[in-house]
């Protein structure tokens, strides 16, 4: 029998608009997330910053639409920083609008990273839950996530064991993993192309590995992505011989899959810990085998000698001798891979599964 339907609010990323680029793999989980919630009879409320567009797909989801200024990424901050909210802020415009839809819905999914909403999740009516989408980064985010864990943990998830291992939690984490509309990621036999490289490019990323382990071999690294730091991409352009990176800017996600699936591998080398890695599995959704730090979400998610190798992190030379090797891969397994863990069903049920655990509200008091 079909389990009740449940009456979601899901409350968008603040960083910038869905389809900006500026929200990074939280854009893409979103509107996955909400094909698949969608596909299983849920009925759902997007709050978006105005200019959101939703999968064309996801017919019958509404969109409310806020304005206001972009929230600042915790991405890059210090420990010690503070929380900010600029003036005319679309971060609270967002709750305001989420809370009041929540009144009247089963549950509001919030997917930003930030400060309010969490503070806010004990103090509401509306049961709130987070689906944690970065490692800690910053004392007061660590501090408030482990206080909303001793109020009622069942209220967060997390992309991966290796990401939730960064927060103080009172059980085991509730681990959601990812997921990706798989008919859209050709699978591609041929293990002749190019190695390449994707994501936005800042230091957290590590493109210099990368890049000094195609120069190590000679060859070239394409190289997808938002510049959110030029000057830390020019710097790392002046380390390899020029040519070595074929820049193709931040592709819109069709354009960008069809030329990421004619890789031979993708590197993937980050300097933080990754919560997921998405464009990790939408490589292996092509076929793509991925030579990897094995740090974070990637360590969590390549099985090595199987869907791709995991070096030792910021090991160039591994990482350059770990290419040689990526023709052992078998591509079909990669794409099998994605097929069990990764596709937007399976990703869609276990958080179905997960808010439907947590619902009821327990009598806990904030730590
Ligand atoms: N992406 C894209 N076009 C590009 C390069 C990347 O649409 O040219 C998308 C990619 O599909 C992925 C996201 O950008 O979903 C990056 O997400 P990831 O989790 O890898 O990193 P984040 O930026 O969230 O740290």
């Amino acid at each position: 029998m079909m389990p009740i339907a449940l009456n979601l609010v899901l409350v968008s990323t603040p960083i910038g608009h869905l389809g900006s680029g500026r929200g990074g793999g939280v854009e893409l989980t979103l509107c996955s997330l909400v094909e698949g919630l969608n596909a299983m009879g849920n009925q759902l409320t997007v709050v978006a910053p105005e200019g959101s567009v939703l999968p064309a797909v996801a017919s019958g989801v509404e969109i409310k639409h806020v304005s206001g200024v972009d929230q600042p990424s915790w991405q890059h901050a210090g420990d010690k920083d503070p929380a900010v909210i600029p003036f005319n802020g679309v971060l609270p415009r967002l709750w305001e609008e989420a809370l009041e839809l929540g009144k009247s819905a089963d549950a509001v999914l919030n997917f930003s990273y930030d400060w309010l909403p969490l503070w806010l999740t004990p103090r509401v009516e509306p049961s709130v839950f987070h689906l944690i989408s970065m490692g800690g980064v910053a004392a007061i985010m660590n501090d408030l996530i482990a206080d909303v864990a001793s109020w009622d943990q069942r209220r967060l998830s997390f992309h991966t064991f290796r990401q939730a291992s960064d927060f103080s939690l009172v059980q085991p984490p509730t681990v959601v993993g990812n997921g990706f509309d798989l008919a859209n990621y050709e699978f591609q036999r041929t293990n002749e192309g190019p190695l390449g490289w994707a994501g936005r490019v800042a230091p957290e990323k590590g493109l210099e590995d990368a890049v000094a382990a195609a120069a190590a071999l000679g060859d070239q690294l394409i190289v997808w992505g938002l510049i959110e730091d030029p000057g830390y991409a020019s710097e790392v352009e002046s380390t390899v011989p020029s040519g070595t990176i074929d820049w193709r800017g931040f592709l819109p996600n069709e354009k960008y899959r069809r030329e990421l699936s004619q890789c031979r591998a993708l590197l993937n080398t980050p300097k933080w810990n990754e919560a997921y890695g998405n464009v990790v599995v939408e490589a292996l959704a092509c076929g793509v085998p991925v030579v990897a730090f094995d740090r974070g979400g990637p360590g969590e998610i390549i099985d090595s000698g199987v869907t791709g190798w995991l070096v030792p992190p910021d090991d160039v030379g591994a990482l350059t001798a770990a290419c040689t090797r990526i023709s052992q891969i078998k591509r079909l397994d990669c794409r099998r891979w994605a097929e069990e863990w990764a596709s937007q069903e399976v990703f869609a049920k276990r958080v179905d599964a997960w808010i439907r655990s947590g619902i009821n509200s327990l009598d806990g008091t904030i730590s």
